[in-house]
């Protein structure tokens, strides 16, 4: 299967890589480095961490936290890592740009040109051999699996020139822990332990996974309007969770628009919050599918 896409993988650029430096394609299964190991055990750890909420205790204000940070750092991963790094579905200053970024990072999904650049081999290689994370290779594995894979591990700047060509950038994808980090101790500094481990923690694993869910249950679960090459699937609940990222089989048909709930009916509050951003002039260019498409 896939004999064609993986031909890419012989194109390799003309000027000679360094063996560390060079990627390894996406897609296969290595077992875990000394690195992903690590990785393993700290993603492990911070899905025990909440269950401290049983001695802490957990107040209103954890709560709303909770939910805020949620919300706010899904519409970071979907409008900005997604829409627009990947994507390039509307346009951006300078310093908006940096601020997605930055709010991106905050999701604690890695730095912003890793997670788009392996977006966009996601959608060169949909559901075929080389897909990072599809659940033809097993659901665990696009759900979760594959980001300890060492294949999964460099950023391919090749694939995402476009935005790796901003120092801000590259600094933010090197030092993709330092957000997270901060806000970690934000809250740890505002609410106590209460609101480290349920406004942070438990947010933060919450988040991961409604955003896994995409590259998991939105390639099995839903229906398909559009015949695309790949399992892509609409589905409200996964929308409603992700803000949006639910209507993917749409997304897979058109990627880069804006918007992927296409019919007013189609729940899509991260493109309802682009298009306020768009009204006062802090994004343009917002990207829609032609009717034709449609
Ligand atoms: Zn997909
Ligand atoms: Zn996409």
């Amino acid at each position: 299967m896939a004999s064609a896409p993986n031909a890419e993988l012989l194109h390799q650029p003309s000027t000679p890589t360094p063996d560390a430096a060079r990627p390894v394609p996406t897609g296969q299964r290595l077992p875990p480095r000394w690195a992903s190991r690590l990785t393993i055990s700290a993603f492990a750890a911070i899905h025990v961490v909440p269950i401290a909420l049983f001695w802490t205790g957990i107040t209103i204000w954890d709560a709303v936290v909770c939910v805020a940070l949620y919300l706010v750092r899904m519409f970071f991963i979907t409008a900005g890592y997604h829409r627009y790094f990947a994507h390039r579905a509307y346009k951006l200053g300078r310093f908006m740009q940096f601020i997605m970024a930055v709010g991106g990072s905050l999701a604690a999904q890695k730095g912003v040109l890793w997670w788009a650049s392996t977006h966009r081999h996601h959608h060169k290689y949909s559901d075929l051999d080389s897909d990072a994370h599809s659940p033809r290779h097993g659901v665990f594995w696009s759900h979760i699996g594959w980001i300890f894979s060492p294949a999964s591990e460099p950023t391919d700047y090749d694939r995402i020139k476009d935005f790796a060509k901003y120092p801000e950038l590259v600094w933010l994808d090197k030092y993709y822990l330092v957000p997270p980090t901060v806000l970690g101790v934000a809250t740890f500094l505002v609410g106590g332990w209460s609101m480290l481990v349920g406004g942070f923690f438990l947010s933060t694993v919450l988040l991961w996974h409604g955003t896994f869910s995409i590259n998991s249950l939105a390639h099995i679960w839903g229906s398909r309007r559009y015949a695309t090459t790949d399992d892509s699937r609409n589905n409200l609940w996964l929308a409603l969770i992700t803000l949006g990222e639910g209507w993917h089989n749409n997304h897979h048909h058109y990627q880069s628009s804006a918007n992927q709930g296409f019919y007013w009916w189609e729940i899509d509050v991260s493109f309802y919050v682009l298009k306020a951003l768009s009204w006062v002039g802090l994004a343009s260019d917002l990207r829609r599918p032609p009717k034709r498409a449609l």
